[in-house]
C-alpha cells in the first residue's frame, strides 16, 4: 500500500505489515515523493524536485525500487531470457515525464538556437552518430524524424523516435564524451546541427534553455540505467572482487550496464561459452557488443566505453584540481563557473568517500538525507554544465612543482600543466592488521555500505568495525536488509566517536548489537569469508560467527603519496596549508615569496590542498565543501600576482 501524507508532501510504502521503515532509512520517506512509473514490478519514485542537476539522482531512483520482497537495487541482475523484455524503456517511465524528457521546442525557443546552429537536409536512413562517437552535434529537428535505437548483439532495439520540435543528446552529448546508442534519419527532415561547444555555451547562457536541457539530458541518462540501455554487458559473480570493483565503478559513474551472474543465472554459461571464456575468466565485460575484456582495470573500462572527454595535454589550464569529491568538485564548480579552465583528475568515480555513504544526514538543505552519489551527481553535471573537464579513472601519479607551469604526470607518461594546483584527494580507508585480509577484499571485506553491498548482505549476519559517523551509518543502513549488525568497537562506548542521532537509531534498532573493547583477531574462508573470530578485552570472551560480509570503517590514510616530496605534509602525511605553516617548513620548501601562503595554499606557490586531505581540516562533507569553494577566491588572487 501506498500513502501519502498530506501535509509533508512525503510518501510511505507499506509493503504487507511492515514499512519500508529501516531498509533505506529509518523510515523510508521521499521529498515531493510521486510514483513516476511501473515497470517489471518495479516502482520508480521521483527524487526531489529541485533533481534538475541530479545524476545522482538516479541512486535514490533505484534505492526506491521495489519488488516483492523488501530489497534494495542498483542495476538490477536481469536473466539473459529477458533481455530483450529488459531493453525497452519502460513506457511508464517515460510516460510521466515525457514531457520533460522529450520536451518540444517552441518556435521562440528554436530561433534562440539558431545563431548557435547551421541547418542541414538529411536524407532518411542517414546514420547521425554511433554508440562510441564524441564531439557528436545536438540536432533540433525542424521538420522529419529522427529514430535512436541501441544496437545489441540481437538487432537494433528502438530507444525513441523524435520529431519536429524534438532534439536528439543526453549528458554525454553535453560532455563531449562516447555516446550510448545510435540516431538514424527515420524520414527525410532538416535539422539544426548544434557543436557541443555551442551547446554548452548555449547551457551557460540561457537559463530557460539550460534547464529544459540539463532535466532532459538527466532525465534521459536516468531512463537509460532504468532500462539497463548500456553498451556494456558485465558477466560476473558475486563471489568475485573483481565484479564488485566493476560493478561500483559503473553505477558510481552512472553508466548503464547489463549484469549477468554466474552464480544465479543458468544461461550466463552459454554466453561465456560463446566467447570462448571459462568461470575462472570472469570477471568478463562485453564493452558495446564488440570489445571483450577480460577483468578490466577501470581505466581500461573507461576507455573502451569512451567515459572521458580527450585531454588536451597541450592546453595549460588555469587550475587542475586533483580528486572529485566534495571539495574537488565544489572548487570545479566554482572555479569553472568563474570562467577560468578547469581540469578535474579522479582516479575512480566522482564523490570521493561521500560517494559511498548510503545517506548523508548532517548536510545542509537536504532535511531528509541525501545519497553521496547523488549530492555528487548532482555536482559533477554542475561543474561540466560551467564547462569543467572531469576525466575519471585517471589518477595524478606525481605532482612536478618545480616548473611553471606546474606538471602533473598521469599513465601512459601524459603530463597535463597548471598554473594553479587545486589538490583535493582526500583519505583512504585504514586496513586492519590481519595477515590474510587482502585475500578477503571485495570478496567478504567492504569499505563502503552502498546499495551494491547491501545487495550482496541481504538477509544475512554482518559485522562492523568501527565506532565513527560512517560506521554507524552503515550499521543503521544494513541493519535495514540484513538479518542482524554486529558493530564491533575497540573502545569502551560510542559517545567519544559518534553523533548523537546516530547513537539513539542504533539503540533502537533491534538487529544491531554492540561490541565494546573488542577486536577481531581472525578471518577463515576459501575463497570468499566465511567465519570472522573477535575477542573481547571486558570478559575475555573469543566468538566465532560464521559471517560473509565485514565493513570496516575504522578511519583513514591521507592519499598523499603521489606528492612525493614536493611539498610539507605533517608527521602523518596530510598536506600542511596556510597558518599552519611554520618558518622552519617555508624554509625547508624554499618558499619563495615576500607574502605569507595564503589560507589553504601549501608551501609551493599557488597549489592549494583542501577537503579531507588538508592537516587539520573537519573531516566531513560541508567543510570539504566550503574550503574547496572558498580557495578558489584565493586562487584568483595568486594568479593576478
Ligand atoms: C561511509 C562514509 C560516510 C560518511 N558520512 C558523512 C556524513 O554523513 N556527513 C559528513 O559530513 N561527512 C561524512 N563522511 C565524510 C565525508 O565523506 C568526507 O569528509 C568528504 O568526502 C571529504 O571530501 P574530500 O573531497 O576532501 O575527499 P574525498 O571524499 O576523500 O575525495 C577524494 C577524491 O580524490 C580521489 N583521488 C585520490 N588520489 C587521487 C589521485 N592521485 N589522482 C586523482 N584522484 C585522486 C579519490 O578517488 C576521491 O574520489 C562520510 C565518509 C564515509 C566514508
Amino acid at each position: 500500500m501506498i500513502d501519502s501524507s498530506e501535509d509533508s508532501q512525503t510518501l510511505r510504502l507499506h509493503l504487507g505489515d511492515q514499512t519500508l521503515q529501516g531498509l533505506l532509512w529509518t523510515e523510508l520517506t521521499f521529498d515531493a515523493g510521486e510514483i513516476i512509473g511501473c515497470h517489471d514490478a518495479l516502482l520508480w519514485i521521483r527524487p526531489p524536485v529541485a533533481s534538475v542537476g541530479a545524476i545522482g539522482a538516479i541512486e535514490d531512483t533505484l534505492a526506491g525500487a521495489y519488488d516483492g520482497s523488501p530489497s534494495i537495487h542498483g542495476p538490477a541482475t536481469v536473466n539473459t531470457q529477458t533481455l530483450s523484455d529488459q531493453a525497452t524503456v519502460p513506457a511508464s517511465l517515460y510516460g510521466q515525464r515525457k514531457d520533460q524528457t522529450f520536451p518540444t521546442l517552441t518556435p521562440d525557443q528554436i530561433s534562440r538556437l539558431a545563431p548557435h546552429g547551421k541547418k542541414v537536409a538529411v536524407r532518411k536512413g542517414q546514420i547521425l552518430s554511433e554508440p562510441g562517437d564524441r564531439h557528436r552535434k545536438l540536432f533540433v529537428i525542424l521538420s522529419g524524424g529522427i529514430e535512436v535505437v541501441r544496437p545489441t548483439m540481437s538487432g537494433e532495439e528502438p530507444v525513441v523516435t523524435l520529431r519536429a520540435g524534438g532534439f536528439t543528446g543526453e549528458m554525454s552529448t553535453l560532455r563531449g564524451v562516447g555516446s550510448l546508442v545510435r540516431a538514424r534519419v527515420s524520414e527525410d527532415a532538416e535539422l539544426l546541427a548544434i557543436p557541443d561547444d555551442e551547446l554548452r555555451t548555449i547551457v551557460q547562457t540561457d537559463a530557460q534553455l539550460s534547464e529544459l536541457f540539463m532535466r532532459a539530458f538527466i532525465l534521459r541518462r536516468v531512463a537509460l540505467i532504468a532500462a539497463q540501455q548500456g553498451d556494456v554487458i558485465l558477466i560476473g559473480s558475486r563471489h568475485s572482487a573483481g565484479t564488485l570493483r566493476l560493478q561500483q565503478f559503473l553505477t558510481r559513474n552512472g553508466y548503464p550496464y547489463v549484469n549477468l551472474d554466474v552464480d544465479n543465472d543458468p544461461n550466463v554459461q552459454a554466453l561465456l561459452d560463446r566467447f570462448h571464456f571459462t568461470i575462472e575468466d570472469i570477471p568478463v565485460v562485453v564493452c558495446r557488443g564488440e570489445q571483450l575484456l577480460k577483468n578490466p582495470s577501470n581505466d581500461e573500462l573507461a576507455e573502451c566505453l569512451d567515459m572521458n572527454p580527450q585531454i588536451d595535454c597541450k592546453t595549460v589550464r588555469d587550475v587542475i584540481v586533483i580528486g572529485a569529491g566534495p571539495a574537488g568538485l565544489a572548487a570545479a564548480v566554482y572555479a569553472a563557473s568563474e570562467g577560468m579552465s578547469v581540469l578535474v583528475l579522479e582516479t575512480n568515480a566522482p564523490g570521493g568517500q561521500a560517494g559511498s555513504s548510503s545517506r548523508i544526514e548532517n548536510y545542509l538543505g537536504f532535511p531528509t538525507g541525501i545519497s553521496g552519489q547523488a549530492l555528487a551527481g548532482r555536482a559533477l553535471v554542475q561543474a561540466q554544465k560551467f564547462g569543467a573537464e572531469v576525466a575519471i579513472a585517471n589518477s595524478a601519479l606525481r605532482l612536478r612543482c618545480e616548473p611553471r607551469p606546474y606538471e602533473i604526470a598521469l599513465l601512459g607518461e601524459h603530463i597535463v600543466r597548471g598554473r594553479a594546483i587545486v589538490i583535493a584527494s582526500g583519505v583512504e580507508y585504514r586496513k586492519l592488521a590481519l595477515p590474510n585480509i587482502d585475500r578477503f577484499l571485495g570478496v567478504g571485506i567492504y569499505y563502503a555500505a552502498t546499495f551494491v553491498e547491501a545487495q550482496l548482505c541481504k538477509d544475512e549476519e554482518i559485522a562492523i568495525v568501527g565506532g565513527g559517523n560512517s560506521a554507524g551509518q552503515a550499521a543503521v543502513f544494513l541493519s535495514g536488509s540484513c538479518r542482524h549488525v554486529h558493530l564491533l568497537i575497540r573502545s569502551n562506548g560510542l559517545a567519544e566517536s559518534m553523533s548523537r542521532y546516530l547513537i539513539r537509531r542504533i539503540d533502537d534498532t533491534p538487529n544491531i548489537t554492540l561490541y565494546t573493547r573488542t577486536q577481531i583477531t581472525a578471518l577463515q574462508g576459501d575463497e570468499s569469508l566465511e567465519h570472522v573470530t573477535w575477542h573481547c578485552a571486558t570478559d575475555g570472551r573469543v566468538e566465532t560467527r560464521p559471517i560473509h560480509h565485514l565493513f570496516l570503517m575504522t578511519g583513514a590514510v591521507p592519499n598523499t603519496t603521489w606528492l612525493a616530496g614536493c611539498l610539507a605534509l605533517d608527521d602523518k602525511g596530510f598536506v600542511r596549508t596556510g597558518a599552519d605553516l611554520h618558518g622552519e617548513d617555508l624554509a625547508a620548501n624554499r618558499w619563495p615569496l615576500t607574502r605569507q601562503p595564503y589560507m589553504f595554499e601549501t608551501t609551493v606557490p599557488r597549489v592549494f590542498a583542501v577537503g579531507d586531505v588538508r592537516a587539520g581540516s573537519v573531516k566531513r562533507v560541508a567543510a570539504a565543501v566550503g574550503e574547496g569553494s572558498a580557495c578558489i577566491q584565493l586562487v584568483h588572487r595568486a594568479l593576478a600576482e
